[in-house]
């Protein structure tokens, strides 16, 4: 999950659930061929899947001659707000390094995963990215050079509601305005510093009081029907805060407990059950470990 409320293009955070599921060999063909195992129709041309980037610019980098098959059963929907495209880039980097004897650094395979987000996106993005590799809460100090901080996570439950509509993300970044005010910026970065603090502090308090955005939530939340409605309810049942996730158009909230995200999760259904909109609920948690690698043969 990118752009953390306050945290725009620069926090992002591990969900445990939903996660896709992919299976990678190494092949002598020098090509990568890619089988889809779910119902999503994303291309199998491998320059058209981010999956499917990532792993030629991991070829094109080691300047041998090799291939790799790869069969993605997707269950993150593409398009959601939640890293469906950052999923496919983080696992096939992670996966195909293991492969290679590990012979990428962990910067180096965040900068292979980027490679995809681009083809996804437009843009070269880490806040996705990173938290997939590295697993719980990241910070993306910088893209140029890379500069990435891993923050401890506390153990946090998350609710994630995304109503069946299209929020583009060219729109979603079509719309922001190019210059803040400096009232503005002064309150965004309080809570940066807010947050990151009280992520590390494990000051719930504080997390709560620091989930807010003055400068891209006001904004892009018209893209999202019910927006503030589900806000307030789901604050009213107990959530610390949450906001959009990514460019929506999934909306987050975190709990402290369990009963706590339960409950936000029925403010969620009431919302999109009386505006009349379809929609997935998840319950979940921050996912500390990132992909999760096993070895089907050795
Ligand atoms: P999300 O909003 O969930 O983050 P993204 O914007 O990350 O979704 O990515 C969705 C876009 O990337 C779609 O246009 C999709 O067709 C394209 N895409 C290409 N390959 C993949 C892949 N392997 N997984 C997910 N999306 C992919």
């Amino acid at each position: 999950m990118a752009n953390l409320v306050c945290g725009f293009d620069i926090l992002g955070l591990a969900l445990s659930a939903p996660n896709d599921i992919m299976e990678l060999s190494l092949t002598e063909e020098p090509a990568v061929t890619i089988r889809n195992l779910d119902s999503f129709n994303l291309p199998t041309d491998p320059e058209k899947n981010v999956a499917g980037v990532v792993l030629l610019s991991i070829i094109e980098k080691t300047g041998r001659r090799f291939g790799f098959d790869i069969s993605i059963e997707k269950h993150i929907k593409p398009g959601s707000g939640i890293g469906s495209s950052a999923a496919s880039a983080a696992g096939a980097a992670v996966a195909a390094n293991h492969l290679l004897e590990n012979i990428f650094s962990t910067d180096e395979i965040v900068q292979f995963a980027m490679n995809g987000e681009t083809l996804a996106s437009g843009v070269k993005h880490a806040d996705n990215i990173a938290p997939c590799v590295l697993g719980g809460i990241s910070l993306i100090r910088s893209i140029h050079p890379l500069d990435i901080v891993s923050i401890p996570a506390p153990d946090l439950f998350v609710t994630v509601v995304h109503p069946q509509i299209e929020v583009r993300t060219s729109d979603a970044r079509q719309i922001l305005k190019q210059q803040v005010l400096l009232k503005d910026a002064i309150k965004q970065w309080g809570n940066i510093a807010g947050l990151v603090t009280g992520f590390m502090k494990q000051e719930y308090d504080l997390i709560g009081r620091s989930l807010e955005d003055v400068i891209i939530e006001p904004v892009r939340s018209i893209l999202i029907p019910g927006f503030d409605e589900l806000k307030k309810g789901c604050k009213e049942a107990g959530a610390l805060g949450g906001g959009i996730s990514g460019s929506g158009p999934s909306v987050f909230m975190l709990s402290k407990d369990e009963a706590t995200a339960i409950a936000v999760e029925s403010v969620m259904k009431g919302v999109y059950n009386r505006i009349g909109i379809d929609y997935n609920t998840y319950v979940t948690t921050i996912n500390k470990e990132g992909v999760r690698v096993e070895w089907l043969r050795s």
